[in-house]
């Protein structure tokens, strides 16, 4: 298994011994100080080689256990992560991109990207022997953990915004959770979360101040790596709420650069709906040489897996990005709905609405030439369209209704 040196505050700098601090560096707080979990990429270096996963033979992303905190040992058995990258060549010829990719993490066992995070939590709540966790969360990453928790046989606390969708919710008691609906923003609750863990001593995955959720989260730029075979993009569209996924993936390229495994990062770039857009403005503060923090918007969009006014991951997200030459870009809400209806008709990928937010952007910097014709882009995929389909689906026509009839076909077919 993974050794890790240090759990870093991406803040200060200063280093805790691994596992001697659950979430956030003390002298920061809960906002400025979350924990990079550092490793001996030097050592790691001189025995990781793309065999060297592939030898492990697991389709999850515990093929990477050398770089993960946690070992394979402490995992449930639900499967997070190997999930496929499409290439969509007519897709990519008609944007004038040489190559287009498409990471589908809806195919997660719960559905969405924070599985990957959840897998490595969990594990990790299992290996210091915590009894119950706990999540605040707009849905998906509440629902993910309701189920990995189901099948680690632990106790699992929810808090959500009570307009959260149904499908999601519907996930949450299918999987027995303990779930609070609470009458407020997901920022509230968020807060909320925090305060009941610290009462009742639960484990909290929630976004950003848990550092596990990182390390889950960079798995799905080593895959998308080894898939196509050493391969790095030009660029990485990545929809962005809270900020951990983007700093999961832009951690994960660091990492293989750190390792020797790839020459350069692609420029990867968060996508965030114009009405919920803390994170682009703080990047643009960073890139004037002013203060990230404090990062506190309202919050407004029909996605609402990034309907985040306070995110949490706000350090490391901009912080990691920039490291990697890219940058963030907003969407307008009609952008994102007419992603989220093209997209599973080119290329047969449902995706909520937030994930064809990544999408939308990619097609905004084509635009604006900010992406050259003739690059290669990777797109994630965060979320089914399952978990939201009254979002993705608003305004389209529903089906033709006939009778049982052959001549009803004729008559529909002829119309
Ligand atoms: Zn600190």
């Amino acid at each position: 298994m993974g050794e890790p040196v240090a759990f870093r505050c991406v803040s200060c700098g200063r280093e805790y011994e691994p596992w001697s601090v659950d979430y956030t560096c003390p002298r920061c707080g809960p906002r400025a100080g979350t924990l990079e979990v550092i490793y001996d990429y030097k050592s790691l270096g001189r025995r990781l080689t793309p065999a060297s996963f592939a030898e492990t033979r697991r389709p999850s992303l515990w093929r990477y256990e050398e770089l993960l905190p946690t070992g394979v040992e402490h995992a449930v058995s639900l499967r997070a992560g190997w999930t496929p990258t499409y290439a969509c060549r007519t897709l990519a010829a008609e944007l004038g991109l040489s190559a287009l990719w498409v990471k589908d993490d809806s195919l997660n066992p719960t559905a969405s990207y924070k599985d990957r995070a959840t897998a490595v939590a969990v594990a990790a709540a299992r290996k210091l022997g915590r009894e119950a966790c706990s999540c605040a969360s707009t849905g998906n990453a509440a629902t993910s953990l309701a189920g990995f928790c189901a099948s680690a046989g632990i106790p699992c606390h929810i808090f959500v915004p009570k307009d959260a969708p149904k499908p999601k919710v519907a996930q949450l008691i299918a999987f027995g959770a303990l779930v609070f609906a609470v009458d407020g923003t997901y920022d509230q609750a968020f807060d909320l979360c925090s305060e009941a863990s610290a009462r009742f001593g639960w484990y909290n995955r929630s976004a950003a101040i848990n550092p596990m959720n990182v390390e889950g989260k960079k798995t799905g730029a080593l895959e998308l790596w080894e898939q196509l075979e050493g391969k790095i993009p030009d660029y990485v569209l990545v929809p962005v709420g809270d900020g951990s996924v983007i700093s999961g993936i832009a951690k994960g390229f660091s990492e293989l650069v750190w390792l020797g495994l790839a020459e350069r990062t692609p420029k990867v770039y968060g996508v965030q709906a114009s009405g919920a857009a803390a994170i682009a403005h703080a990047f643009q503060r960073h890139l004037r040489g002013d203060p990230i923090l404090p990062a506190d918007e309202p919050a407004e969009t029909l996605a609402d897996s990034i309907k985040v006014g306070k995110p949490r991951d706000v350090v490391k997200a901009v912080r990691y990005v920039a490291a990697t030459g890219g940058g963030f870009v907003t969407v307008e809400d009609e952008e994102i709905l007419a992603a989220g209806q093209a997209l599973p008709r080119r290329i047969g990928v449902f995706a909520e609405p937030a994930a064809a937010a990544a999408y939308a952007g990619l097609l905004s910097l084509l635009r604006s030439g900010v992406i050259p014709e003739g690059a290669t882009a990777a797109v994630f995929i965060t979320g089914s369209g399952l978990k939201d389909p009254e979002g993705v689906l608003r305004g389209l026509p529903g089906p033709t209704v006939i009778p049982p009839e052959l001549q009803a076909v004729e008559r529909a077919l002829s119309q």
